[in-house]
């Protein structure tokens, strides 16, 4: 059982406001949330934050939905390839806008009309000065900026370049146009902020219709008010933003009011989000792709064998604040757990096999066992796993000259192999280096199933699997990809990459798992007894030979930290 409640039943100071905008009828009682990725990068757990949110709150009451739109004025660094990988793990996460997608460029001839209106209006105008010149005017938080000579430019010169920008008579970052707010203004973002530039570059929607682009600011909350979006929840850096945005809605004949509120980022231990970042890890073969399994992205922790349940209710353990903090990545793995430990089925892998040889066991004969398939679901039932003479146990499992509390196998001990039956050290095999190769054991008929009848106890229970009928197949590590809790904090002279995890992944081939999982189908997810949660990688599957992603291991570390034993 799931100690954190559902979504619906965890409140924020953001559900909070919607619930009195739904008493007092504010925007006649309906709630239209949006997601708006900029189409730059692939999602990441903290874009996965902010899904929940907006979706989530669109999920929880009737005249309620949640639109998803790009935000894709920077063609520079904006591609397909994006757009449609954060279409797929939204889907993934399991929420769904309907007919509601939208793309900021759709609205280009809108934006371009109402900058038309402020140019008219005399709220806004052409600047010559170059971005450096632009920068030098602002002046600080403590220092008014300067006006630009360019600022009174008369309304109809204004009208006539800005149709000229538009036409591309001008080169890149000759001209912008600026609105005329208040150069003195205590908040930088309204000093005459820039709306639109020039850009010579095709855009993946609107191909060269455009050479002109408008900022993000300019964009944002007009696309909301275009599709009376009642609420935008975004990040707190946005919050010194919001005078502009607020200022664009009362300058603009825009058909609706939205309203802005901000809410803490995902900040997480060992992780990066930066878009910027992560693009960098891939561009420079850090990792393999955008969903390398070690990658903090939707597409690397899919594939790494998370589930979308372990996603969302880590995102409700998280919550919905207004000050940012950073959440422990033991959080995000005892999530992932606590849904696996309910839905994967239990089998039995060897990942680094030790032969063994149980020499009372006739060598033509095999037999079928019975194993659970998964105790916490009594649903799931049972399957027959076979067992014959020659088995592989995992090398760490035996020691041939244990210290104290080393109660696994051992010369002259006896072990449970599990399901099976009571198994003793006779003999180690040793090749001329030294190195154990081989164990001989034999086996005791009467434990079959694993009890002995006569009450004998043993202190360990381990697991196997026959090797003339064992899966060989490859089986991946992974581990986390930074050993510093905040990579972005680098010492001088240090960047985030200094703290790669040269230990992250660890590829071990020769992996004997047991019979049943040859059928394994891609993204398919299990438990290896003892050793964690493993899922079959979706991209190298290999029918019959499917390579196996380790999800993460069995240890709990959030279970420790919370006190909470399991
Ligand atoms: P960048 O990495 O370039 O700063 P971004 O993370 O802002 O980009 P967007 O595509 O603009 O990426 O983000 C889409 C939405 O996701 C925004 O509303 C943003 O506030 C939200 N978001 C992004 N990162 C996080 C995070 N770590 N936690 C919560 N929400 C986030
Ligand atoms: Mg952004």
């Amino acid at each position: 059982m799931s100690e954190t409640p559902e979504p619906s039943e965890k409140t924020d100071f953001i559900r909070e406001i919607i619930a009195k905008d739904i008493a007092e009828k504010t925007h006649d009682g309906a709630v239209i949330t949006r997601f708006p990725p900029e189409p730059n990068g692939y999602l990441h757990i903290g874009h996965a934050k902010s899904i929940c949110l907006n979706f989530g709150i669109a999920q929880e009451g009737s005249n309620r939905r949640c639109h998803l739109r790009f935000d894709d004025t920077n063609p520079t660094k904006e591609e397909q390839e994006y757009v449609d990988s954060i279409v797929e793990d939204i889907r993934w996460l399991g929420f769904d806008w309907g007919e509601h997608l939208y793309f900021a460029s759709d609205y280009f001839d809108q934006l371009y009309a109402w900058a038309v209106h402020l140019i008219e209006a005399g709220k806004a105008y052409v600047e010559d000065l170059s971005a450096d010149e632009i920068r030098a005017h602002r002046g600080s938080l403590t220092d008014p900026g300067k006006d630009s000579p360019y600022r009174d430019r008369a309304i109809p010169e204004n009208l006539d370049l800005f149709a000229r920008m538009r036409n591309g008579e001008f080169k890149d970052g000759e001209k912008v146009l600026r609105a005329k707010i208040d150069m003195a203004h205590p908040n930088l973002n309204m000093r005459d902020p820039v709306l639109y530039r020039i850009l010579h570059q095709s855009h993946h929607r609107t191909g060269d219709k455009w050479c002109i682009y408008p900022i993000y600011d300019f964009a944002h909350g007009q696309s909301d008010a275009i599709e009376h979006i009642t609420h935008s929840i975004c990040t707190l850096e946005f919050e010194n933003h919001r005078p502009l945005y607020d200022w664009f809605i009362e300058n603009l004949p825009v058909p609706s009011r939205p309203r802005q509120y901000e809410f803490a980022r995902l900040n997480l231990t060992y992780t990066i989000m930066s878009k910027r970042k992560l693009l960098q890890l891939v561009q420079e073969g850090h990792v393999h792709g955008w969903n390398d399994p070690r990658m903090p992205t939707l597409s690397g922790l899919r594939r790494r064998g998370f589930t979308p349940k372990a996603i969302r209710d880590f995102c409700t353990r998280v919550g919905v604040t207004k000050f940012n903090s950073v959440s422990d990545i033991a959080l995000l793995e005892h999530s992932v757990k606590e849904d696996l430990n309910k839905c994967a089925p239990r089998v039995m892998a060897v990942l680094r096999p030790l032969k063994v040889v149980i020499e009372n066991y006739p060598e033509d004969k095999s037999e079928e066992l019975e194993a659970v398939n998964n105790p916490e679901d009594p649903e799931a039932g049972n399957r027959k796993i076979p067992f014959s003479r020659v088995l592989y146990l995992e090398q760490d499992d035996f020691m041939e000259d244990p210290p104290k509390k080393f109660f696994r196998l051992a010369p002259g001990r006896e072990v449970r192999l599990r399901y099976a039956y009571f198994i003793t050290c006779t003999e180690v095999v040793k090749d001329d280096d030294g190195n154990v190769v081989e164990l001989r054991c034999t086996y005791d008929p009467a434990t079959k199933g694993g009890d002995a009848p006569d009450g004998r106890k043993v202190k360990a229970t381990l697991h196997w699997v026959s090797a003339g009928h064992a899966l060989d197949t490859e089986v991946r590590l992974y581990d986390r990809l930074f050993t510093a809790e905040n990579p972005d904090a680098a010492e001088e002279g240090k960047t985030f990459l200094d703290y790669l995890n040269p230990d992250s992944l660890e590829v071990l081939s020769g992996c004997k798992l047991e019979p049943s999982l040859k059928a394994a189908q891609p993204g398919d997810r299990v438990q290896f007894e003892r050793l964690g949660y493993f899922c079959v990688d979706e991209q190298d599957f290999v029918p019959e030979r499917p390579v196996f992603n380790r999800t993460v291991t069995l240890r709990d570390a959030w279970a420790k930290i919370s006190g909470k034993k399991r």
